[in-house]
Parts: structure tokens; sequence; C-alpha cells
């Protein structure tokens, strides 16, 4: 990395974040980080166990202990949902008419398995400068982050907009709950002018980077049914059709099972030109970097395992711009070893269906359910269960409204002021079905979507970890663009 170029403001603003972090920020999320405050999705007695309510409590007394001038904070519940965080801090610049909006969750992924013998989900540890441990990342630092960029420009006295805060707790469920609070708040929002969402990725830690867009997804439980109890796999096979067969004739209606190339034509979209662009430099950038960052197995021939393409360009766009299935879960099978010479009655798979950022979320689900229920192979009771509620059963994509010429600006200062690069422009393969919702509510407000998640930080899966140098460095560069929103 380059020697940051900064101004005296810009080195101020990263004092200030650097000691926020090393005193206060990294042990709020150490203590976060040992919360299994899992996703109502993944926890059904989340309500009960109230290890959500637990970390937006300890989240709100962290902000109100700050004491940031005018800083009103909420935690709200509308019923049988759950909790949100909302702040609202006036404006330090007289004049200044548009709010920023910053928005972050608390909720978490489950454990996952394969994690290093001695890290683990719930059992925070602070290494290299590397915090491991699940939600860290992903996204719990986003609330403190978000107050400490405000922090740093009201201590140097650098004015700024008014800004506002979402914090929320069911995002990795496909956040069901953020729309009704979205409109609960949307009077008290104002006119949104920034959006700051701290719950994306980097495409590596020496450059600022901004997302330009997020896949949507549809996911749901996939089950083929053909006998009611197990039987003998001697008695029965050749004559009862495998459960399995058939859920693979049903995925064979969706997925080239030899490309992985999704077969309709509906969950696709045209790449805009520029995005095409934007990843050839991306690619330039990131290199071989762009598919060699994964943990590959250990290959058939003795060298790595292989992705679907070595092309950085298309490695980029495949994982961004294409939609793609994932297996995430299956039922009804037993486990190894408890697995005797039975025709199993029944196999269920859940699946992860990732769409490219302008196909409409809830329209794909509907299809994908009459294309993978109708005309039942041996007439077996196939279903599909989309998860979601009526009317949103899968998550829509989001691709950024055109860069404002002051936001590009700003972004690369702060980048070159905290990286010493300039800014990076990346898709990302993920969701925040905050982002379209946003898009359609506010169409005028830019969009600053950023995040932690770099190379090998692993959200979702084993040993993730926040990289606190690229936190630090983040939380100054949101400062910085926070202060140069018109
Ligand atoms: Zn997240």
């Amino acid at each position: 990395m380059n020697a940051p170029t900064r101004t005296a403001e810009a080195a101020a603003l990263a004092a200030y974040a650097d000691e926020a972090w090393d005193e206060r920020i990294v042990p709020a999320l150490t203590d976060y980080i040992a919360v299994p405050a899992k996703s109502p999705m993944f926890d059904a007695a989340w309500a009960e166990l109230g290890l959500i309510d637990r970390v937006v409590r300890d989240a709100a007394a962290w902000v109100e202990g700050r004491r940031v001038a005018g800083l009103k904070l909420e935690v709200l519940r509308l019923p049988g949902r759950t909790p949100l965080i909302f702040f609202d801090i006036p404006a330090t610049r007289a004049g200044s008419g548009d709010t920023v909006l910053l928005y972050g969750h608390l909720d978490k992924q489950p454990e996952f398995n394969g994690w290093r013998a001695d890290l683990g989900p719930w059992t925070p540890k602070y290494e290299g400068g590397l915090l491991y441990g699940r939600g860290g990342a992903d996204d719990g630092y986003a609330v403190y982050a978000a107050i400490t960029a405000i922090e740093a420009l009201d201590r140097q006295g650098i004015a700024r907009p008014r800004c506002v805060g979402l914090i929320e707790t069911s995002e990795e469920s496909g956040s069901p709950d953020l729309p009704a609070y979205i409109d609960v708040l949307r009077p008290r929002l104002g006119q949104v002018g920034l959006v700051v969402c701290l719950d994306s990725g980097a495409g590596n830690y020496d450059q600022l980077w901004l997302t330009t867009s997020l896949r949507g997804m549809v996911s749901g439980v996939l089950k083929v049914e053909i006998l009611t109890e197990g039987v003998h796999s001697g008695d029965a096979s050749g004559l009862v059709p495998s459960s399995f067969r058939i859920l693979r004739l049903v995925l064979d209606r969706l997925e080239d099972s030899k490309s992985g190339e999704l077969l309709p034509e509906s969950f696709h979209c045209a790449i805009p030109a520029a995005r095409i662009v934007q990843a050839q430099a991306t690619a330039a950038i990131l290199g071989d970097e762009v598919w060699k960052r994964f943990p590959w197995a250990c290959g058939a021939d003795g060298g790595p395992a292989l992705p679907t393409t070595t092309d950085p360009v298309q490695a980029l766009l495949n994982r961004t711009w294409r939609p793609t299935l994932s297996v995430t879960g299956v039922d009804g099978f037993p486990e190894l070893s408890n697995a005797g010479n039975v025709l199993r009655p029944y196999t269920a798979f859940k699946l992860s269906l990732r769409l490219p950022p302008l196909v409409d979320g809830n329209e794909a689900s509907l299809r994908l359910k009459t294309l993978l229920e109708d005309n039942a192979p041996y007439n077996a009771r196939v279903t599909f269960h989309p998860d979601g509620r009526a009317g949103a059963l899968g998550a829509s994509g989001w691709d950024a409204p055109e860069l404002a010429p002051w936001l590009h600006g700003a972004l690369d200062a702060a980048s070159n002021a905290h990286f010493g690069a300039p800014v990076g422009f990346i898709g990302q393969g993920g969701t925040i079905p905050l982002m379209s919702m946003l898009a359609k509510g506010f169409p005028k407000a830019q969009m600053m979507v950023c995040g932690v998640l770099g190379p090998k930080s692993n959200a979702h899966g084993p040993n993730e970890f926040l990289h606190v140098p690229y936190g630090k460095r983040l939380t100054a560069a949101v400062a910085q663009v926070i202060a140069a929103c018109p």
C-alpha cells in the first residue's frame, strides 16, 4: 500500500477512528460475538430466548453512552416482529436539508461447521488484527462504526447533514420485518440524500470498495415424497423410484448440471454495458485473486480443485450478474453411520437460488414453484415451499443508480486519504433486501454500500473474521464521505 495522502482533517478523523476501535469497538464486538443472536429463520425460539433482544439492548446502551449531541435513540418493537434500533442525530450544518441514512443489522447466521480447532462461532478471539467469531463482520460492527464516524466529525467540528440509523434484526432471514418498520418510520426519515449501508464486501483490504450491484435470492425447501415409510432397498429398488432421482429430474428443469447454468431465460437479465466495463477494471486490480481467494480442496491431480472459469472478468460476472443454484441443506437422509440398506421415503433439499440484480425476487419465486411442482415424475408428491411472506417470497437484487459526481469525488478522496489508493467498484453476489426497498422508496438517493467482508473473511462460514485495520479505515472514510454530502 502507498502512503496515504491526507489533509490534517482526514488525519484527525483517522486518529479518532483508530482510538475508538481499539478502546470501545473491539471490546463491544467481542461481547457481541459471544451471543448466539441467530436470525429468526435459524432460531424459531428467538423471541423467548431473548438473545436478539440482548444484542439490541447492548448496542443501544453503547450508542446512548457515547453522548452524541442531540442523538435520540429508540428501540422499536412491532408486534410479532424482531426489534429495530432507530437513531436520529440533527445536522450540524445549517441549511442542509437532506438526510444520511445509515444501515446495519445485529442478527446472525447460524454456526456452520469446520471452525479451526482454536476458534468457534461464539468464542471471540482477537489475533493479528483479525477479530474472529460469528457476526462481528456481518454485520455487528456497523452500528458501532456508524456512530463513531459521526462522533469523529463532531469532535473535529466538521459540519455534516442530519444522520439517521436503521439497525435491524431480521436481515439474515431476508429482512421480512424491515418493510413494516420502514412504513412506520417513513415520515421521520425525511428526504434521504445518501444511504450508507455497511453490510457489504471488499475486493481486497488495500482500498475502499463501493458495491455497485447485489444479487437477489429465492430460497425454500424442495421435497419429493414417494413412500409413506422407508422399505428394504433390496426389496423395492428398481420398482419404487428413488426420491433422490426424482428430485434430480425436477432440478434438471432448473439447472444444466454439466455447466451449472440456469436454464429458464426469465431467471437471467442483460448485464449493463457499464457493469461489464467495471468488471474489467476490477479484474485488472484483483487478477486471479478473484477466484484464488476461496479455500479450494486438494483436487483429483493433487493440485487445487478448479472454479467454473479462471477468466477474472467472467469470474466476477458469474458471481454477481448470473443466477446460480446452491443446495444448502438436506433432510430425509440418515447420518452415514446409521445408513442401512433402506429405500428412503422422501428427499428434501434446501435450495438457495441467487438471482441477477434486475430480476424480481417475488415473481421469480412464484415461477420457480410452478417449474418444480408441475407434472411431477411418477406422480410423486413434489412441493416447493419458498421462504418469506406472501408478496415478498424472494428478495430482489439491486443495481446502483448512476454515481453522482460529488460522491465519486468523495469516495476517491476518502480512499486516497485512508488507504493510499483510489476507490474500487465491485458487484457483490450476496443479497441485502433493504437496498432494493430503499431504491424504490428513495429513487433520488445516492448509495454508499461498503463493508469489511474482504478475502477470507468468510461471513456465513467457519472462521469468520473482522479485519480491524480495514474497519478503522472504512470508519474514517465513511465520516469523510458524510461530510462531503451536499
Ligand atoms: Zn449481513
